[in-house]
């Protein structure tokens, strides 16, 4: 543990930097891929409301079962986003993986989208906060000019966002994603998890990147080893704690900034 100490400390001094501004280092959290009430999400659950801290979960409506539905409602820190449909790769081979690509005629895609937009009403109620969050991050911009039409007011892919409005929806990406893919859904490291966390918070601090996007922490619960767990709780565990810091629900920031930029 002595080794990580050091990025714990990357961190610490960064926080301190927005203390000296007399900013709030904003964060959110986004966990993909929610199916039905399994222990992983259980574990999820508890580290979110053992810290208080709002937890969105981004769920495709032809894979969720009615069940989810029902354990949703009893974490009261509990956001449900769209993503995307079935999560079903329509690319041709060559192409990296996309349900939400130009693949497919968009009257068909926008046609399954409305469907998956009206299942989430029904099970998730008022608890779907209307984002499209796109499996493997990818849309065509054809289909994101269509979301508003649907009822979409947010959508949410990774990276720093270059505008906040686009299409009428407003963006809040995440940034920090904890499973390295590549390796066998291993976790990434501390040392990589904390970079990407202190590259946002600080380029957010010195206006390289918009410096109202909450800093999304972007988690999979389905996929996390042991290490992974205990980079959240630990990460929860300081956070949490921190003056300056503040996770902010999904639904404020994707209803409370519209209230700002609306005439
Ligand atoms: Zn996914």
């Amino acid at each position: 543990m002595q080794s990580g100490a050091r990025y714990w400390d990357k961190l610490r001094r960064e926080f301190d930097a927005w203390d000296r501004l007399n900013a709030t280092a904003t964060l959110w959290w986004r966990d993909d891929d929610a199916e039905q009430p399994v222990e992983a999400l259980e574990r999820l659950f508890h580290l979110s409301e053992s810290h208080a801290a709002p937890v969105a979960i981004a769920v495709s409506p032809a894979l969720a079962a009615p069940a989810l539905g029902t354990r949703v409602r009893k974490h009261s820190e509990c956001a449900v986003l769209q993503h995307g449909y079935a999560h079903s790769n329509h690319a041709s081979a060559e192409r990296k993986k996309n349900e939400l690509g130009d693949d497919r005629p968009t009257q068909t895609v926008t046609e399954e989208l409305r469907n998956g937009f009206h299942r989430m009403q029904h099970l998730f109620g008022d608890r779907f906060v209307k984002v499209m969050v796109p499996p493997w991050n990818r849309i065509s911009d054809t289909l994101t000019a269509g979301l508003y039409d649907i009822g979409f007011t947010g959508i949410s892919t990774y990276l720093a966002r270059k505008t906040m409005l686009e299409h009428k929806l407003i963006r809040c990406n995440s940034h920090v994603d904890i499973v390295d893919w590549k390796a066998g859904d291993r976790f990434v490291g501390t040392d990589r998890a904390i970079r990407l966390l202190v590259d946002h918070l600080a380029a957010r601090r010195a206006g390289e990147v918009d410096p109202n996007e909450p800093t999304g922490l972007l988690t999979h619960h389905l996929r996390h080893d042991e290490d992974a767990w205990q980079f959240i709780e630990k990460l929860l565990d300081y956070t949490t704690r921190h003056q300056i810091v503040r996770w902010r629900p999904a639904a404020e920031i994707f209803n409370q900034e519209l209230s700002i930029v609306s005439p």
